[in-house]
């Protein structure tokens, strides 16, 4: 097995089990391995450390999967990361009341660096990041066939980090039929189509799925503003909740059609919702000109800081997003607001509302804090796989 030697002094991260090694704390590669290939990491004195997928390519020049020099990382050790990832799921998210729609496999956090495979009812979304995973592809998707039987597995690798390993961007049929237009899935009692293979992410954003039944409690008699509302989660749980009525706001034409969609799937009142196919940012400036108030208001952006370098200029627009919210809080409502930028940390998260309280002439009491499901799950060795938080606050 070739080789990769670590430069001296940078033995930390490694012993602490954190799953990246940076190219530039790579010594040495003795041999010529092709990209995605399973390399020996050994320290500068030529002692073994663990094994990894090796990639010139990308910034990460190595991800280990082993500690144990004794452990071979073949084809079985490979159907044993899936088989407990989806048990951990089977056993605790996919039973009835709660879910037929997850995360399975989460990446490092699953001991699987660059595999995420989403479960939609009877069909699986993969998205595969590194082209180690990529090299193991077929056994994966046999022992997901093996342990779940699903009727499609489609390939739904468009996340622009697979640029970053030299990898392509792909949308193809992996095994069984090609995921029809519509799958119903069923999330905290309510219904929901998702188009696997036009749809955003890998179809729906499943970890949101504890915060908006906790955000929902809050929402009968309310009037709600559900702003980046995609295909309607907080929409929805907010009428399944009492809520006397919702706006809800998303750029996405096609999110905004199928919003409405599952309104009348679920057989809601159609006429408490407002479905607004527009800009958030110029959406709450008109609503702040009409004057117009809510009880709840909701943001739930993308991803605006990338990367830690990233983080200033990401900070300012959450700030100026929060405070367009508070604006239009009637006093002492309740904001929901979140950030999926794993680059941002809660206390950040924290200071950058403080300022868009300021900013705005309110006060603010933070009285809950939203996380990630435990379908996405951080390891305790890989504090980058936390990304999703929110913050439920009290505006005066
Ligand atoms: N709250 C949703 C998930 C939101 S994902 C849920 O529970 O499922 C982020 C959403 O923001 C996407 O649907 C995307 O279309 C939308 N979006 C991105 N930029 C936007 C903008 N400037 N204005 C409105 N919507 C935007």
């Amino acid at each position: 097995m070739i080789e990769v030697i670590l430069k001296k002094g940078k033995e930390k991260a490694v012993l602490h089990k954190h799953p990246w090694v940076f190219s530039g704390a790579v010594e040495r590669v003795i041999g010529k391995p092709e990209n995605g290939d399973i390399v020996r990491l050994v320290d500068a004195k030529g002692q073994f450390m663990a094994y990894g997928f090796y990639n010139d390519q990308s910034r990460v020049a190595l991800r280990l999967l082993e500690w144990d020099e004794n452990v071979a990382i073949d084809e079985q050790w490979f159907r044993g990361k899936v088989a407990e990832a989806v048990e951990s799921r089977q056993k605790d998210i996919l039973v009835d009341g709660v879910t037929n729609t997850c995360r399975l496999i989460f990446s490092e956090s699953d001991y699987l660096p660059g595999l995420i495979v989403d479960k939609y009812a009877d069909h699986l979304a993969v998205q595969v990041l590194t082209s180690g995973i990529e090299k193991n592809l077929a056994v994966i998707i046999d022992e997901l066939q093996k342990l779940l039987n699903p009727a499609s597995i489609f390939d739904k690798s468009d996340a622009s980090s697979r640029t970053h390993e030299g990898l392509d961007t792909k949308n193809i049929v992996l095994a069984g039929i090609h995921p029809p237009e519509r799958v119903e899935v069923k999330e905290n009692g309510i219904t929901y189509n998702i188009n696997i293979a036009e749809g955003q992410k890998s179809g729906f954003y499943c970890d949101q799925r504890e915060n908006r039944k906790i955000l929902a409690a809050y929402a009968k008699g309310k009037k709600v503003l559900d702003c980046f509302s995609y295909t309607g989660g907080f929409t929805l749980n907010s009428l399944q909740n009492g809520a006397a009525s919702v706006s809800s706001v998303d750029s996405s034409v096609l999110a905004v059609e199928t919003l409405k969609e599952n309104i009348s799937l679920n057989k809601f009142d159609t006429t408490k919702v407002t479905a607004i196919p527009s800009d958030v940012n110029k959406q709450l400036r008109k609503f702040r000109e009409e004057g117009e108030l809510f009880d709840i208001v909701i943001l739930d952006p993308p991803k605006y800081a990338p990367s830690r370098s990233a983080l200033d200029k990401a900070s300012r627009a959450y700030k100026d997003l929060n405070r367009l919210g508070m604006l239009l809080l009637n006093k002492g409502g309740l904001l929901a607001t979140f950030s999926c930028s794993g680059a941002m940390d809660m206390e950040t998260f924290k200071q950058v509302l403080a300022w868009a309280a300021l900013d705005a002439g309110k006060q603010v009491q933070f009285i809950y804090q939203f996380c990630q499901p435990e379908d996405h799950p951080v390891r305790s060795s890989f504090p980058e796989g936390e990304y999703l938080k929110g913050l439920l606050c009290r505006v005066f």
